[in-house]
């Protein structure tokens, strides 16, 4: 019997958790599969590990990894796909925003078409402002044009895969993880299921605007460095223009004389490609940090305790 591991990374998810257990336990009793059902508890200040604890001690499939503080929702997903362990692995959020019943129908597209990797997309983002998705489409169309690795908006984090495609994603070792990317990277035959996402059960989303700011930066300088060029394509037209105003400069000097004036305009010039040299310089900038942080080789995450620590 092939054997599933689904990775729950839980962040005070307290609330969702209590409809979230249930949800799973009835997929799992559906389906013909040996389950490791893996919560990663991602540094919560509520009860959410003493409820995981409870499964635990009662129920032998559910394991659990409880970090010393909040590493964030990559550092739980690459937690999860280092522990658990299965012939294929899903992950999924704890909020029921990824339906749990999907992967009756994820498992058997992936068999029946013996594919790779099953993922769910969503067809709207209906539950966002339109902020939000006015700054998603736009994000999209910025990284799709900086990168090689196709990423779409509504693609979620839930998916299914085989064992071979998480060695895969494992072997991509680097500290900074943009798992959208890492996933889509490593390749292999996907197909994606489109679905209506529903709103979180219970609980506040843990995104705010500037987390999801750094997080979209972090996709970009992690999957290109084309905005490093685009510095020095600027830089050269920058050059050209300066070459042509000299021109112009010297000819009206020459033929009309030179009655000094202009320097307001001057000003402006020169406050706008300080502007644009320390915009650019704040470019590199993000590059280096993150090679700092991969040079540094700290851990991900650090775990506290484990369901071997738990008194039976
Ligand atoms: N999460 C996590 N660590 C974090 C933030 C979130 O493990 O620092 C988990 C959270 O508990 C949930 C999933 O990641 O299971 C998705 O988070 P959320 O629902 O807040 O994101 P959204 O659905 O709004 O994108
Ligand atoms: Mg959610």
């Amino acid at each position: 019997m092939k054997k599933i591991g689904i990775i729950v990374p839980c962040h005070n998810e307290e609330e969702s958790l209590k409809y979230f257990y249930p949800a799973i336990c009835d997929v799992m009793d559906k389906m013909d599969n040996e389950f490791e059902l893996m919560f990663i508890n991602d540094g919560s200040t509520d009860h959410t590990l003493d409820v995981i604890k409870e499964y635990a001690r009662k129920d032998k499939r559910v394991r659990y990894i409880s970090f010393s503080r909040n590493f964030g929702k990559e550092a739980a997903i690459l937690a999860g796909l280092q522990h658990v362990n299965g012939d294929y692995v899903t992950m999924m959020d704890a909020d029921l925003q990824d339906p749990p019943e999907k992967l009756i129908e994820m498992y058997d597209v992936l068999i029946k078409e013996n594919l790779d990797i099953v993922g769910l997309k969503t067809n709207d983002h209906k539950n966002y402002g339109i902020f939000r998705k006015f700054f998603t489409a736009c994000y999209y169309k910025i990284l799709g044009s900086f990168t090689t690795v196709p990423m779409a908006p509504n693609e979620r984090d839930y998916r299914l895969m085989t064992r071979q495609v998480v060695d895969a994603v494992l072997s991509l070792t680097e500290y900074n993880r943009y798992s959208k990317g890492l996933f889509n990277f490593v390749g292999f035959d996907t197909k994606w299921i489109t679905y209506d996402a529903p709103d979180r059960v219970a609980g506040k989303t843990k995104w705010s605007f500037w987390k999801l700011f750094a997080y979209g930066i972090d996709g970009i300088v992690g999957f290109s460095t084309r905005p490093l060029v685009l510095s020095a394509i600027i830089g050269v037209l920058f050059c050209f223009i300066a070459f042509i105003m000299i021109l112009v400069i010297v000819i009206k000097t020459l033929v009309w004389g030179d009655p000094v004036g202009g320097w307001p305009s001057l000003a402006c010039i020169i406050i706008f490609v300080s502007g644009v040299q320390l915009f650019f310089l704040g470019i590199i900038g993000e590059y280096l940090a993150k090679t700092y942080l991969e040079t540094k080789k700290r851990p991900v995450y650090i775990i506290k305790e484990t369901e071997e620590d738990l008194e039976k």
